[in-house]
């Protein structure tokens, strides 16, 4: 069985080739083919010898994605792809332009075990775990397909990070690497829908991300209808995680606040939720809930919203409302994938 070579960190990648009685130079050379240069075959590392190349293909495999297919929103030109991977699996990417830059959101699992009630991804089923090389892939094929340079990442496509927490480690060293894609932390986010172990494996690698933590409730007792993980991990063991994280890293922690009506959307939810994060460093992104056909859920208006959002600000609460991008082309993660399993497709697919 063959495996892929650009989920490697350095030191593993030095460590394969040492074993082959390579030179340590040719570790630079390899990595920044497999991540600086983006190469998805080893006849394209130009400065090594053909025979070193048939000996790598016979041991590895370059994790790559290939375009299935894309849409670009006419509204605000997001683009979302359908990667197909070397197994024919799919995930999903999303690359949206800001004004310092274009960030990509990655899926790190194909298909998530967290079952969410509101979210597609939970939907399609849980496949297996993404790579090193194959999280960082999407940015690789996104970049080259576009002609881009990306400069941020979030981690909110399909599947839960921190139930991959071995490999998005490897992800985020290799993309932070200056022989690599050279991706600042502060450049990334990293999204949970909670697994509190593994919010404090991550203190102890003390990264300069950003920890967003989608909470959608203001208790334990909404949280378990829609979130299954919280059954496991209770809201006050999870906040605590988060202000040790904040304490540790001195980054502001993040809350995703989807709002359903009738489900978390009340005044008594909104003081409820204020009251559980005083005092912590944190900002509250508050997030209309996208349609999923099968889930039943209802958006709130506008206007809901806002009041919402004034509780929370009026009781010291940094809260914004998400801006809604690709409106027009499914963009939140999981809905492409899950089309594709049931052999439909988007009508806005170019
Ligand atoms: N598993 C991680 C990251 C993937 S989901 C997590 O749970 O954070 C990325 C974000 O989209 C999460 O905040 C998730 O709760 C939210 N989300 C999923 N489905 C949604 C929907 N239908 N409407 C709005 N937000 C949704």
């Amino acid at each position: 069985m063959k495996t892929d070579i650009r989920a490697f960190t350095f030191d593993k990648l030095n460590s394969e080739l040492s074993s082959l009685g390579l030179p340590a130079f040719r570790t630079k050379q390899i990595f920044k083919w497999l991540h600086q240069y983006g190469c998805s075959s080893f006849d394209e590392m130009t400065n090594i010898s053909k025979a070193l190349r048939a000996q790598l293909e016979e041991r590895f495999y370059i994790g790559s994605c290939y375009v299935e297919d894309k849409y670009v929103s006419s509204i605000d030109g997001t683009v979302k792809y359908l990667f197909r991977l070397h197994d024919g699996e799919y995930i999903e990417s999303v690359i949206m332009k800001y004004k310092y830059g274009y960030t990509i959101c990655v899926s790190s699992q194909v298909g998530c075990k967290m079952g969410c009630t509101f979210c597609a991804s939970a939907i399609a089923g849980f496949k297996r775990n993404l790579t090193a090389g194959e999280i960082e892939v999407q940015l690789i094929a996104a970049q080259k397909d576009l002609n881009i340079k990306i400069s941020h990442i979030v981690l909110m496509g399909i599947g839960e990070p921190l139930d991959n927490f071995d490999n998005l480690i490897d992800f985020l060293n290799n993309v932070n690497n200056p022989d690599g894609l050279n991706i600042s932390m502060r450049n990334i986010t990293v999204s949970t829908c909670g697994i509190v172990p593994n919010i404090y494996r991550l203190i102890d690698y003390n990264l300069q991300l950003t920890l967003t933590v989608s909470l959608h409730a203001s208790n334990d007792n909404i949280r378990s209808r829609t979130m299954p993980v919280s059954r496991k991990y209770s809201i006050d063991e999870l906040l605590s995680a988060c202000k040790v994280y904040a304490e540790k890293t001195g980054r502001r922690v993040s809350f995703e606040y989807t709002l359903i009506k009738g489900v978390n959307d009340s005044a008594e939810n909104a003081k409820e939720l204020s009251l559980r994060l005083k005092g912590m460093l944190c900002h509250v992104n508050l997030i209309p809930v996208n349609d999923v056909k099968e889930s039943g859920n209802i958006s709130c208006s506008r206007e809901e919203i806002l009041k919402f959002q004034n509780i929370l600000k009026r009781n010291g609460i940094n809260a914004t409302i998400r801006r809604t991008l690709g409106a027009d082309i499914n963009a939140s993660c999981g809905q492409l994938r899950r089309l594709k399993k049931r052999g439909e497709i988007d009508e806005n697919c170019c």
